[in-house]
């Protein structure tokens, strides 16, 4: 085993979807005509004033509660002073001395166990514009301002992930919570949610190493090859003896590699003060509890139910708890205490899952309730069908919906339980096979399989096969 540990923290940024941008009326929209959801405020054009959407002060403070962080009822907005085409003001609006949110934590599966992982803070902030290099000659660039001022909360963990698997897990953690509060679209190829990756390697038994970071990764497999990448790249410098020296890197992702961006970089750079166009963040103990009651049981924690109460696997436990309608799907099917966790599992895992990954529909597009899953489980628990049957007619109640007893008549699928029919079946079947009924009785085990498959076929899969079976004994003796 390696004797050297990777230490890894992320700060998470995440767009808020709110119908307009954080400081002024503009639409917060992607995708829009190029600098057309712009006003005098988000440009940062001379005597125009900022305004703070009430939204995204409530949108942040839910994440806080989802994250059981400290909600601080008086917070600021300061300046985070650099200079970026991107940026007219030359300054961000950020929250850096007293955030909205702190001190939190957020427990995931991982590894066959619970993990803790530590949560800094959560402070709001306005996104910068974008710079777009797609002109006739390469060296052309353009500024796409429609993104200036589009709400953004940070979300800074400490540096408590030891691995890339473990960091992309906490990842598909926080997705899933932000697509639960509603409160981001989580659309990663349109860049709403961005990762900066701090990595540092220390030899066991000594302390923190210094950290590096790694800028704007836009894709949560690409921070795990980042991660990966780094902390090797840090290993081999101690390894050699050399030491690590902070510093700022691009992450290339198509090319797997890091590029420096700048040494030692701190706070000070930024000459942070506090925003003098904006009053401090007032908000009231009672405002916080009304938001605490719009927070659901979180995916987090039905994953980890899933797993610690009902026996689900890792993937299992993840695919229905990561998914708001199917995890809602499920805890119905649970509650009415009829059939084991298991069994609703193994129909959402199969069937259902490979309907909806065809169709690339959600649950919700479907007609398929809890109550119709319940009536198929009882059509196939006292043998009316069988369980190739069942399928067809779930396909029916994903597709239209309706009543399982009719659906089952309409198709004709109804199990032959009936004792002198499966005979006939049976008998025909014995007289048409003498060869393996002679195999049968030499004791090949495989024999009677082949009779019981031939009675199936004669009966267009509607015999019932246990009791086929029973027949199939008595008449061979
Ligand atoms: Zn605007």
């Amino acid at each position: 085993m390696s004797q050297y540990h990777t230490v890894i923290g992320l700060e998470t940024h995440a767009e808020l979807n709110t119908k307009t941008k954080i400081f002024c009326g503009c639409k917060n929209e992607f995708g829009s005509k190029s600098n057309t959801n712009v006003c005098p405020v988000c440009l940062g054009l001379p005597g125009a004033l900022p305004v703070l959407n009430r939204s995204v002060v409530e949108y942040a403070v839910r994440m806080g509660l989802a994250l059981n962080c400290t909600i601080n009822g008086v917070s600021h907005m300061d300046r985070k002073n650099y200079f970026y085409p991107d940026l007219p003001k030359a300054y961000q609006i950020s929250q850096s001395f007293v955030p909205i949110c702190e001190n939190g934590f957020v427990e995931f599966w991982y590894d066959g166990q619970v993990r803790r992982v530590r949560i800094e803070r959560i402070h709001i902030e306005e996104d910068a514009g974008k710079l777009v290099h797609a002109g006739d000659r390469a060296e052309e660039t353009y500024i796409d301002l429609n993104r200036c001022g589009v709400p953004l909360i940070e979300i800074v963990s400490k540096p408590d992930l030891r691995s890339s698997g473990e960091a992309y897990a906490y990842l598909k953690t926080l997705k899933a919570i932000l697509a639960y509060l509603g409160i981001c679209d989580c659309q990663m190829q349109e860049g709403s949610i961005r990762c900066d990756v701090n990595v540092s390697v220390n030899k066991e038994g000594e302390a923190l190493g210094t950290r590096c970071e790694m800028k704007n990764v836009n894709s949560f497999s690409a921070v795990s090859r980042a991660i990966d990448y780094e902390s090797d790249r840090q290993t081999e410098l101690l390894k050699s003896g050399e030491s690590i020296h902070q510093q700022t890197f691009r992450w290339d992702d198509i090319k797997g590699k890091n590029y420096l961006m700048r040494s030692k970089e701190n706070a000070d750079d930024y000459r942070y003060f506090p925003e003098p166009d904006i009053p401090s963040v007032f908000i009231s103990e009672s405002d916080i509890n009304k938001l605490a009651e719009t927070i659901p049981e979180l995916p987090n924690a039905k994953m980890i139910r899933y797993v610690t109460e009902y026996g689900l696997d890792t993937k299992e436990a993840e695919y229905i708890a990561f998914d708001q309608s199917l995890s809602q799907f499920f805890d119905e099917c649970i509650n009415t205490h009829k059939y084991p966790a298991k069994s609703y599992c193994s129909w959402i895992m199969g069937e259902l899952a490979k309907h909806l990954n065809a169709s690339q529909k959600g649950l919700s597009q479907t007609r398929l309730t809890s109550a119709m899953l319940n009536d198929l489980l009882d059509a196939v628990n006292s043998n009316v069908i069988s369980n190739s049957a069942a399928k067809s007619v779930f396909e029916v109640l994903l597709e239209k919906g309706g009543e399982v007893d009719s659906i089952i008549a309409e198709l004709g699928l109804a199990q032959i339980s009936d004792t002198k029919t499966l005979e006939s079946i049976a008998k025909q079947v014995i007289d048409n096979n003498e060869k393996t009924v002679q195999d049968y009785h030499s004791g090949r085990s495989n024999a009677l399989g082949f009779l019981i498959g031939q009675c199936m076929k004669h009966s267009n899969n509607k015999a019932n096969p246990v009791k086929v079976k029973e027949i199939l004994l008595t008449l061979l003796g």
